[in-house]
C-alpha cells in the first residue's frame, strides 16, 4: 500500500540537515520513492536514490509551509534562476543590477529563453511565458543530474555554484537575494 508522508515546517521543511537525515531514511526504507510538491532539492533527493520527482509549477505546489499569521500576504511572484537552483522574486530580479550580457548569474539556456539567454528578459513577458521557463529550466536541471554518471557529485556542484552565485549577488550589490537555508542544509550534509 502507497504511504505518503508529509514533511512540513514553517520553514522550509528541508532547510536543516537533520530534516535531509530523515527524509533519507525514508528513501533508503522504501522500495519506491516518488517525490513530488518539490523544488530543486527533489534533484538532490533523486541523486540520493528517489525513483522519481515532480517539481512545484508555483510557490504555492512547491514544499508545504505551515499556516502562519500574515503570511504569503506580500509574496511576489518568483522566477526560476538556474544559477542560483532557486526561484527569485521578480520583484528583486527588477532591482537587479549588472552588465546586461556579463550575466552569468543570470544565464538560461532553457527552450523558452533560448541559447545564451537572460532570465532578466522575461521580466517584460506574461505570467504564463515566465512558468513555462520555471518549469522547463528545472526539468533541464533536474534531468541533468539524474543522468550524470555520478549524480550526487553533480547535485554537489550545483549546490556550489547556486551558493557561489548568492555570494556574488551580495558582494557585487547585483540585488538584495539572501541564499535559500535549504541550499545551505543541502551543502553541511553534502560536506
Ligand atoms: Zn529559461
Amino acid at each position: 500500500m502507497p504511504i505518503a508522508p508529509v514533511f512540513a515546517s514553517y520553514e522550509h521543511p528541508f532547510s536543516t540537515p537533520a530534516c535531509l537525515d530523515g527524509v533519507l531514511e525514508v528513501i533508503e526504507a522504501a522500495p519506491f520513492v516518488f517525490a513530488m510538491r518539490g523544488d530543486l532539492g527533489l534533484a538532490g533527493l533523486m541523486a540520493l536514490g528517489a525513483d522519481a520527482g515532480a517539481v512545484g509549477t508555483s510557490s504555492t505546489v512547491r514544499n508545504l509551509w505551515l499556516p502562519r499569521k500574515n503570511s504569503g500576504s506580500n509574496r511576489s511572484r518568483t522566477i526560476l534562476v538556474p544559477a542560483a537552483a532557486s526561484w527569485v522574486p521578480l520583484t528583486d530580479l527588477a532591482e537587479a543590477v549588472l552588465e546586461p550580457r556579463a550575466g552569468e548569474p543570470f544565464r538560461c539556456d532553457c527552450p523558452v529563453c533560448g541559447d545564451g539567454g537572460d532570465v532578466r528578459d522575461l521580466l517584460s513577458v506574461g505570467a504564463a511565458i515566465q512558468r513555462e521557463h520555471s518549469n522547463a529550466a528545472a526539468i533541464a536541471l533536474v534531468r541533468q543530474i539524474a543522468a550524470a554518471s555520478d549524480p550526487v557529485a553533480r547535485w554537489r556542484e550545483v549546490c556550489e555554484r547556486a551558493a557561489d552565485t548568492y555570494a556574488r549577488f551580495d558582494t557585487d550589490g547585483i540585488m538584495p537575494a539572501s541564499r535559500p537555508p535549504m541550499l545551505d542544509a543541502w551543502l553541511t550534509w553534502l560536506g
